[in-house]
């Protein structure tokens, strides 16, 4: 037994410090619960079987929201990721224990992470992490190599959603050409921003910078190995602010070594938080930035008001705005009545 809060109120798990706006709007009809550690599956399941909360949200895209996690909780109605990545989530145990999984796509975290992905390509070609470490360092003339202009430069996207659709727009103003891949054509995108579709291989072939943005999931996990990274031009970039399991690790880092593509920026890993020893850590032509594409001080506010209007929208028995298990809607309905107003 939590001491020291109202046990007939909901409660609700946050499981890493948000904008405090959240907390001002959950705490109303609520007794909210911060984490402010790093969660494993044990830490998660600890915390369900303490706090016992109606909802949980997943700050952190690695928070491990397993089946085991759902089965500890079973008083659960929904899980909110604060984001949009919900791979680290059982969708199908939530669906199977009616627990309602939402995501927040709200534009300002589509802009930062588009802002995010032309910041490293402006650091990957403009060399400026190279040219300031070197300044510090007291050398003034450094020998930078391969500083090249983006003007009339290919990009191609891979993955012309929220996120892919913004680079495109941003891309488009800086002079250079876009080409995208998608699992489904997007003749409007096509048409209202001058965009080109290609298949996989010959958007690797053709394009000057390759930027990830398409979801983690079984499908896309590896999209990119040796062979697909062979494809690419030795003057390219390649860049992730997707999710680190999409690109193959050990093979960015052996064409990387070759020197087979001329550099890489990665916001996302495979492993997270990077463990220090990863062998990335020690190549030169990379930028490397720790799951930052998302930040923005309005992205951080949209974020928080977005999981604390999903939260309280389930907890008064309606349907979250951003289901990615609509097919719950039923189950997910009954559960909440029996257990809210039992
Ligand atoms: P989105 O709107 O769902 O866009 C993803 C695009 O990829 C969609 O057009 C989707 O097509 C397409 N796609 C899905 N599976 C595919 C496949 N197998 N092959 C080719 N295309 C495929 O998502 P988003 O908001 O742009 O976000 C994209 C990802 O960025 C998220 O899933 C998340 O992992 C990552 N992210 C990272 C950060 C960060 O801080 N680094 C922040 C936010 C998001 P359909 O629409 O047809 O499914």
């Amino acid at each position: 037994m939590i001491v020291g809060v109202d046990m007939a109120k909901p409660r609700v798990l946050i499981t890493a410090p948000i904008h405090s706006v959240a907390i001002d709007i959950l705490s109303k009809h609520a007794e909210v619960f911060v984490n402010d550690k790093i969660l494993d599956e044990d830490d998660m399941i600890k915390l369900v079987k303490e706090i016992d909360p109606m909802a949980v949200i997943a700050v952190r895209g690695t928070d491990p929201v397993t089946r085991k996690v759902i089965e500890n909780n079973p008083r659960l109605l929904v899980v909110v990721r604060h984001g949009v990545g919900y791979d680290k989530v059982d969708v199908t145990a939530a669906t199977e224990f009616g627990v309602w999984v939402a995501i927040t796509p709200v534009r300002e975290l589509s802009l930062a992470v588009a802002e995010h992905a032309i910041a490293l390509i402006m650091c990957l070609v403009r060399k400026i992490c190279l040219a300031d470490k070197a300044l510090r360092d007291g050398v003034w003339n450094p020998e930078l190599r391969n500083v090249v202009l983006l003007e009339d430069k290919i990009l191609g996207v891979i993955g012309l959603g929220r996120i892919g659709t913004e680079i495109a727009r941003k891309a488009k103003g800086l002079g250079m050409k876009v080409v995208y891949y998608d699992i489904i054509r997007k003749r409007d995108i096509e048409e209202k921003l001058g965009v080109q579709y290609m298949d996989l291989n010959e958007l690797l072939r053709v394009s000057d910078f390759v930027v990830i943005a398409v979801p983690l999931t079984k499908e896309t996990m590896g999209l990119i190995k040796e062979k697909e990274l062979r494809l690419m031009k030795k003057t390219a970039y390649i860049i992730n602010i997707a999710r680190g399991g999409i690109i193959d690790h050990e093979s960015l880092i052996k064409i990387l070594r070759e020197n087979q593509i001329a550099g890489a920026a990665l916001d996302v890993f495979p492993v997270e938080p990077l463990p220090k020893d990863d062998p990335v850590l020690k190549l030169e032509d990379t930028v490397l930035t720790p799951h930052t594409a998302w930040l923005a001080e309005e992205t951080k506010i949209a974020l928080a008001r977005a999981v604390a209007e999903e939260v309280t929208r389930v907890l008064r028995c309606e349907d979250p705005l951003n289901p990615v298990n609509p097919e719950v809607k039923e189950k997910a309905r009954k559960k909440c009545k029996n257990i809210i107003f039992s």
